[in-house]
């Protein structure tokens, strides 16, 4: 049971992490924006991310909001 709903907490993270995997765009230009410069760990579910454009150097930072655990096993269940 729980071995179930590991599995599809895994799953759902790397369906997320391909979703995401193209949508990292300069705001400024729409330039593709390949990995970010600086990435920052705040916390156990919250990672900050600084990036730059080499096309117009616009710089910005994107902060990613992880589940918890008791999150993903009440969203698997359900
Ligand atoms: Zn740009």
């Amino acid at each position: 049971m729980a071995l179930h709903a590991e599995t599809a907490a895994r799953t759902r993270a790397a369906r997320t992490r391909l979703a995401t995997y193209s949508k990292n765009h300069c705001p400024q230009c729409g330039e593709w924006l390949l990995a970010p410069d600086w990435s920052e760990y705040l916390n156990e579910r919250c990672v900050r991310h600084t990036w730059s454009c080499q096309d117009c150097g616009y710089q910005f930072e994107t902060a990613v909001f992880f589940a918890s655990r008791e999150d993903d096993q009440r969203a698997a269940a359900a």
